[in-house]
Parts: structure tokens; C-alpha cells; sequence
């Protein structure tokens, strides 16, 4: 080649390499980048025919772009090339030998040289191959390999970005698919705080739609009340943003909703240079947690509060007993005695509560199963019941040919107890009580009826929780730790029931027991 000749091949060599770089960079898609890489290559080296084949993630070949390659070729290639990985043995003269063979066949061409370099980039696998093959018997020159590298070096370098690309898309989205389907609350905040994303839980939590809260002031979306610990979106003035990660507690309030407790941890996003790129809230639900640390502290007071009195009134009687100037008469020591006996038996009975309470809790409450007589275990209740009060009248209402009931007669005694008990609490003007059953569909469901103070409608669902007392002037008045019903419930529930209330304020209540009928 005369000097000038060379001259002109080198300038047309950089012009494509230049144009190559150019389409890298501007945001060409993969096929025709590759396809213009080929088109360069096969003009410099005057190759008439060539493809690019990728390396699929099966490890196999396919076929990505031709040139001067008519559909023939191409469909006698694929299978060939698809049979073909380019980490093995595959750049030898045989492969090589019979891929010219296919191409001349199939293309009626008489092509008898080829050359093949495989795309590789920075030592990693190899991504695929660049292919050209040309008439006449000069084979390519140790420049035209020298030129071929740099354009598979190209198309490598595109293949790669390409691949990048992909990765990063799928990373992206099962980035956001976790994102949006955790259960947890998340947003992201730009560094003023204001909401970039908000996920699909958060956003079902604040009742605010994605594209409702983005570009909001975190404040806004997240009003929390209630709070403890660190918070960054509690007001507009943005504080500081965090240098390590925050944690707070608050409330979660809207109107016609249940209030709920979250725990939100505030980590920073800072960029390489130490910027703060975003600040990313996690939210979880800490409401039931909560609620069990309120039920402890309230178990504390109730207990301390019930106890107290009974104790201070059996420490009262005993000790003025035991004064040595006392000379009590014979009634004043009957009835001391008879009220230290009755606080005791409170006690006594509060501690047994306890006990159940927590065994149930622990989901340990075993029945001794038998068959029960109802109106018998109601009757001797009753009449214990009676001595206690003169103000109210008691009543028995079980027809004479109640089945008998499959259950422990123990639990059904404290079951009558404790509804016998509220009913003459919480009548405090007196009046009549009510015990009965009736047969219903395979089970026998007994009552408690009184004519007393009743219970609030929005009060009767709460009323079978743990040390719930309604709150009213009687609650002050009367003792109770909150448990009786609570146990009524449980016991039933043991025994395959379930226990209901229908009540009126200032009418009166009736409580309803099911239980199973004995076989
Ligand atoms: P404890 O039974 O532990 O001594 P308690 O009687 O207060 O205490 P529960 O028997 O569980 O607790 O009853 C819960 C609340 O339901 C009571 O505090 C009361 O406000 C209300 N209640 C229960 N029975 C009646 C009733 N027959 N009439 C009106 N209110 C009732
Ligand atoms: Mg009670």
C-alpha cells in the first residue's frame, strides 16, 4: 500500500472508530450500535459477509446482527451456532473451516477467508463474537486483526454497557417490587425532608395515594402524635438531618380509624462526598406491643388498687382485736371476724382470678369434662347469693327437662358466680335477677338477667377484656379488678361456647351463656 493510500485507510479507521465512540455514548440501542460496528469493520477490512453472535445465558451463541447476510445464511447459522459455546474450544481453523463452509454454501457465494475475534472486556467472560468472511485467496492481514480488535473492542464495550443497563433495570425493580410490597411503612425523603417515594403500606396507613403525598413535607404526611424519641418529620422546620440512623415512636390518629402505634427509624443516604442524598423512614406497627406494656401497668394499679383494700380492712378489724385495752364484746368479735372472713374470701377469690387469668393467658385453661346439671349448680349459687342481700329477689327459670351440659361443673360455678355477682353489683337499688337456660339447637344457653344500671351500648364489647371496667359513678364504688368477665368468656370459649350481653342503660342486662349439650 502506497503511503498516502495508508494515510487515507488510518484517517478512515479513526473516522469510524470516532463515529463508534460517538454512537457508544449517545444512547443508541444495542442492535444498531452493533450493527453500525459491523458495517465499519466489514468496509475496512472488505469483508462481503458477517455477523456478530452473542454469548446467551445458556452459554450458547445467537446471532446478533449481519451484514451482507441474506435470510438463508442466517437461518443455516443459528442452530449451528446455537449448538456453540464460545468458552470452549471454538476459535479454532476447524469451527472457523466450517462456519466459511455454511456461508458459501448457503449463500452461493464462493467466500474463502475468514476471521473470527471474540468480544471481550477486561479479562471477564466471553460476551460473543465478530465474524467476517471475504472472497480471493489474500487471507487478512495481521493489520486487519489488529483493526478487527479495536472494533470488537467496540462492540464489547457496548454489549457490556448494555448488559450493565439491564442488570441495573432489574435491580431497580426488584428494588421497588420489595419496597412497595413490604408490610412495613417506607418513604424516602429528599434532603428537605419532602416525600420522593412512599410505599403502598405507608401510604394505606396516612390515607394519603402515592401521587397525593410525593413532593410533600414529611411532616405532613406522617403527623404523628403521642411521640417519644427522635423524629425528623414532626414539624416544618426541618432539624438537622440525621448523621446515623434515628428512632422514634408515635401515634398514627385518623378520624374513623383505629389509632396505631409505629416505630420509625430514620436512616441518612450520604453520597461519596458526604452529601445527604436522601433520608430513608421505616415504619412498623409497635401497636400491640404497646398495648401489652399499658395492659401491664394497668394490671399493676388494679391489683395494688384491689388489694389494698381488703388488706387494710382485715389489718383494721384484727388489730383492733388484738388491743390489749380492747374489751370487745361477744358481737363486736362476731362480726369483726365475719367481715375479716369476707375479705379474706375476697382475696382469696381475686388471687384465684389472678391465677386463671394468667393460665388462660398462657393458653393452659384444661377441663375436667362431665356431664353438668345447670339448674342445680345455678340453684346453689343462688342460695348463697341470697344471704348476701335483702334488696334483691331471685328468681330460678330452667324448664324441667333441660338436657344436661358436657363441661366441668367447677368452671360453670365460677361462671354463675361471677355474672351472679356483677348482677347484684351493679344493681345497686336491688331488684329481681334472673337464672335460667333454655335448649337451642344442640346447646343449652343459660342467662343472667338483672333490672340494673345496664351497660352503655359502645361499652359491651370491651367489657370481656382484661381489667375493663365500665367507667361510671358505680366503678368508683364497687370493687372489682375487670377480670370476672374476662374469665366468663374464656371458660365458655373452653368448652366450645361463647358468651353475649344484651343490655339497656337504666333497664337492665342479661348475660348469655352457651354451652354444649351432653350426649
Ligand atoms: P371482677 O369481676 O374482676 O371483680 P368487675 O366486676 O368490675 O371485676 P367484670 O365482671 O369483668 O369486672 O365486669 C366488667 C365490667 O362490666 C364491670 O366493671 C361493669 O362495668 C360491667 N358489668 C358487668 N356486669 C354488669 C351488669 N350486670 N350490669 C352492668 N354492668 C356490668
Ligand atoms: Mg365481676
Amino acid at each position: 500500500m502506497s503511503l498516502s493510500l495508508y494515510s487515507t485507510y488510518r484517517q478512515r479507521q479513526l473516522e469510524a472508530l470516532l463515529e463508534i465512540s460517538r454512537a457508544l455514548t449517545s444512547r443508541l440501542d444495542l442492535p444498531s450500535l452493533l450493527r453500525t460496528i459491523l458495517g465499519y469493520a466489514a468496509e475496512m477490512v472488505r469483508a462481503e459477509v458477517g455477523y456478530i453472535a452473542l454469548t446467551m445465558p445458556t452459554g450458547n451463541l445467537r446471532m446478533a446482527t449481519g451484514y451482507g447476510l441474506p435470510s438463508n445464511v442466517f437461518n443455516a447459522l443459528a442452530p449451528y451456532l446455537a449448538q456453540k459455546s464460545p468458552e470452549q474450544d471454538f476459535w479454532n481453523e476447524a469451527e472457523l473451516r466450517r462456519q466459511l463452509g455454511i456461508v458459501s454454501e448457503t449463500s452461493g457465494r464462493v467466500l474463502e477467508q475468514v476471521v473470527a475475534l471474540p468480544l471481550v472486556v477486561e479479562e471477564e467472560r466471553i460476551l460473543g463474537g465478530i465474524f467476517l468472511f471475504r472472497a480471493g485467496s489474500s487471507g487478512f492481514s495481521a493489520g486487519d486483526r489488529s483493526l478487527l480488535r479495536d472494533f470488537a473492542d467496540q462492540a464489547g464495550i457496548a454489549v457490556r454497557n448494555a448488559r450493565l443497563v439491564e442488570q441495573l433495570r432489574e435491580e431497580k425493580a426488584r428494588v421497588e417490587t420489595i419496597l412497595q410490597h413490604s408490610p412495613n411503612g417506607v418513604m424516602i425523603l429528599d434532603p428537605f425532608l419532602r416525600v420522593i417515594i412512599i410505599n403502598r403500606a405507608l401510604s394505606e396507613l396516612v390515607g394519603l395515594s402515592e401521587t397525593a403525598a410525593r413532593g410533600l413535607p414529611c411532616s405532613q404526611v406522617l403527623p404523628l402524635q403521642n411521640t417519644t424519641g427522635d423524629h425528623l418529620c414532626l414539624n416544618d422546620v426541618a432539624p438537622p438531618a440525621p448523621t446515623s440512623i434515628w428512632y422514634g415512636e408515635g401515634d398514627v390518629v385518623r378520624p374513623g380509624q383505629k389509632r396505631v402505634t409505629v416505630g420509625v427509624t430514620y436512616s441518612p443516604l450520604f453520597d461519596r462526598n458526604g452529601n445527604l442524598l436522601n433520608v430513608i423512614a421505616t415504619l412498623t406497627d409497635i401497636t400491640r406491643y404497646r398495648e401489652a406494656e399499658e395492659l401491664k401497668s394497668t394490671f399493676i394499679s388494679v391489683i395494688s388498687h384491689e388489694l389494698k383494700t381488703p388488706v387494710s380492712l382485715i389489718k383494721g378489724y384484727a388489730s383492733t382485736l388484738a388491743r390489749e385495752d380492747a374489751h370487745p364484746d361477744e358481737t363486736t368479735v362476731r362480726e369483726s371476724a365475719a367481715i375479716i372472713e369476707e375479705e379474706s374470701n375476697r382475696l382469696n377469690d381475686l388471687i384465684n382470678n389472678l391465677l386463671d387469668a394468667s393460665r388462660i393467658q398462657a393458653g393452659a385453661l384444661k377441663l375436667d369434662l362431665g356431664d353438668v346439671a345447670l339448674a342445680r349448680v345455678a340453684q346453689v349459687a343462688v342460695e348463697r347469693f341470697q344471704t348476701q342481700t335483702d334488696s334483691h329477689r331471685f328468681q330460678l327459670d330452667f324448664p324441667p327437662d333441660l338436657p344436661l351440659v358436657h363441661g366441668e361443673e367447677r368452671r360453670i360455678r365460677q361462671i354463675y358466680d361471677n355474672l351472679i355477682g356483677n348482677a347484684i353489683k351493679y344493681s345497686p337499688a336491688g331488684g329481681a335477677i334472673t337464672v335460667g337456660a333454655r335448649r337451642d339447637d344442640g346447646r343449652v344457653v343459660t342467662y343472667v338477667s338483672d333490672t340494673g344500671i345496664g351497660i352503655p351500648r359502645d361499652e359491651q364489647a370491651s367489657i370481656f377484656e382484661r381489667f375493663y371496667r365500665v367507667d361510671s359513678s358505680l366503678r368508683r364504688s364497687t370493687q372489682g379488678a375487670g377480670l370476672g368477665l374476662y374469665l366468663v368468656k374464656a371458660i365458655a370459649e373452653a368448652h366450645g361456647g361463647e358468651v353475649w350481653v344484651e343490655s339497656e342503660t337504666g333497664k337492665g342486662t342479661t348475660f348469655y351463656v352457651a354451652l354444649p349439650q351432653a350426649h
